[in-house]
């Protein structure tokens, strides 16, 4: 598993490359937006610098990692002899579904296809390729190069010998590995999403503020960040879509997002990507400013 391709050079998909190649391994990273690449490349670089003061790395290492990916446009030389590739382009089944079929076509056949889905069925996704055996969800957590877990998620066809591959590869990239059975939100954002989506109903209905809700949370519950700072950082689009695949999925009206995270997708408030979200970002992002609502 030296050869690494990962989809999508957003939020994760940048992460999840500057991991793999701080370990060693020869990484593409594929979006059709030059734009998202030269993005990824300045935050990569950014973060290794990070790693740098706090001497993790050295700057040789650093230079290293980032020689080692390649940013590319074209999915069909990025993935061609690719050992596995990991998607991470927008958490909407119908893309995933079309990148999986055709990550089937243009990578070789020995090679393992995960992806980082929030709640999709990797069953699903399996079922657009001729090798339900070989993929398997790889759930990395936000920011990727800081968070120690990766949610395996085990689809209804994954071969042992794919699961136990990824999780040594997880393994050696020294984050842990832990398996949850293909169920909308697996484990970590059936948990997680209702206490968000809770939140924000709270802060709907006019109980508390968002400094708050958030504080409350943080001084009272030891959490690191209140939930709708959380929910910023994960981008408010990713967690409506997450709320809507447990809603239809699970037939629970405890997870139909909430009325107020919907109008604020629709209005392009999706967090710190937009610079606002339930908070403004665009004085200082480290110390952002509680929006009104
Ligand atoms: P993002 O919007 O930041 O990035 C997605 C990238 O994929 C964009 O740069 C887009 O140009 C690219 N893309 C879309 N379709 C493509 C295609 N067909 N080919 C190549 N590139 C394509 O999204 P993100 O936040 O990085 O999320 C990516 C995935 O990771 C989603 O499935 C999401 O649910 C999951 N995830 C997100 C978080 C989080 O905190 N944001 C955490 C864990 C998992």
């Amino acid at each position: 598993m030296k050869k690494i391709a990962v989809i999508g050079a957003g939020t994760m998909g940048s992460g999840i490359a500057h991991c793999f190649a701080q370990y060693g391994c020869e990484v593409t990273l594929i979006d059709y937006a030059v734009a998202a690449l030269d993005r990824a490349k300045n935050t990569i670089d950014k973060n290794l610098d990070r790693q740098c003061k706090k001497e993790i790395l050295t700057p040789m290492q650093k230079e290293e990692a980032l020689n080692r990916i390649r940013f590319i446009t074209v999915l069909e030389e990025g993935v061609s002899n690719a050992d596995i590739v990991v998607e991470a382009v927008a958490e909407k089944l119908e893309i995933k579904q079309q990148v999986f079929t055709q990550l089937d076509q243009l990578t070789p056949a020995h090679c393992i296809l995960a992806s980082n889905t929030s709640s999709i069925s990797i069953t699903t996704l399996a079922a657009a390729t001729s090798r339900p055996d070989k993929v398997i969800g790889m759930h990395f957590m936000n920011p990727v190069p800081v968070m120690p877990l990766v949610e395996i998620i085990k689809g209804h066809h994954t071969s042992k010998t794919t699961l136990s591959t990824v999780e040594s590869l997880t393994q050696f990239i020294e984050k842990t590995p832990l398996v949850a059975a293909d169920y909308p939100g697996f484990v970590a954002n059936r948990i997680l999403l209702p206490m968000i989506n809770e939140a924000i109903t709270t802060l709907h209905q006019g109980v508390a503020d968002v400094y708050a809700i958030d504080h409350i949370m943080k001084l009272g519950m030891g959490h690191p960040m209140g939930p709708l700072r959380l929910a910023d950082f994960i981008g408010l689009d990713v967690c409506m879509s997450i709320l809507e695949v447990m809603y239809k999925g699970l037939g629970n009206d405890k997870y139909a997002p909430c009325p107020l995270l919907t109008k604020m997708v629709a209005a392009g408030t999706l967090g710190v990507k937009t610079k606002r979200g339930f908070y403004d970002y665009s004085d200082d992002p480290k110390t952002p400013i509680p929006c009104v609502f």
